[in-house]
C-alpha cells in the first residue's frame, strides 16, 4: 500500500493520542492492519507491466518497486507539506511520530530488499506474510491499475476527513 495512504490514516488515528510513544505505537500498528486490505501490490502487476513496458522485462520487480517506491515518495512529500501548513494539529509531535511509525515498517522493507541487512530478514518476511496473509487466504487481488485507483479514492476521503476534523 502507498505510504501516503499510511500517513494519511495515522494522521487521522493519533490525532488524539497524546503520548508520541504510544502515537508511534499505534502509527505502526495502523500500518499492518491497513496492509492485510487486498490492495493490488502483492503481485506488483509484473506479468502485466512487464508485457507492456520494455524496460521492466529485466529485474522487473526491483524496478517497478523503486518507481512505484519514487512515485509514493513524492505523492507523500507534498501530502506531508499541504498538512502541515494548513492544519496546525499534524505539526504536533504525536502526530508526526504517528506518521513516522506508519511508514517505517515499508522503508524497513525497502531497505532490506535494496541491502538484504540479515537482521531485519524475520521483520522483511513477517511484513510480507502480513501484507498477503488475506489476499492467499482468499486467493484474490486486484490488479495493481485498480489497486492504486481504489488507493487514490482512499487517499482523497482521508483527506476530507482530516478536514473534517481539524
Ligand atoms: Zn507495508
Amino acid at each position: 500500500m502507498f505510504i501516503t495512504v499510511h500517513a494519511a490514516a495515522a494522521t487521522i488515528l493519533t490525532k488524539s493520542i497524546p503520548n508520541p510513544f504510544l502515537a508511534f505505537l499505534i502509527g505502526v500498528l495502523s500500518h499492518f492492519v491497513l496492509d492485510v486490505i487486498p490492495h493490488g501490490d502483492s503481485r506488483m502487476g509484473q506479468r502485466f507491466w512487464g508485457h507492456k513496458l520494455k524496460f521492466l522485462q529485466e529485474k522487473g520487480e526491483l524496478k517497478l518497486m523503486a518507481l512505484y517506491g519514487s512515485l509514493d515518495g513524492v505523492v507523500l512529500a507534498f501530502l506531508l507539506m499541504f498538512l502541515f501548513r494548513n492544519f496546525e494539529f499534524t505539526r504536533a509531535d504525536n502526530v508526526i511520530w504517528g506518521i513516522v511509525g506508519s511508514i517505517l515498517p515499508d522503508i524497513t522493507v525497502a531497505i532490506y530488499k535494496l541491502k538484504n541487512f540479515k537482521v531485519i530478514k524475520w521483520f522483511f518476511n513477517f511484513h510480507n506474510k502480513n501484507h498477503n496473509l488475506l489476499v492467499n487466504k482468499i486467493n484474490f487481488d486486484f490488479p495493481l491499475q485498480y489497486g492504486v485507483l481504489m488507493q487514490a479514492i482512499v487517499l482523497a476521503a482521508l483527506t476530507w476527513t482530516i478536514y473534517l476534523i481539524a
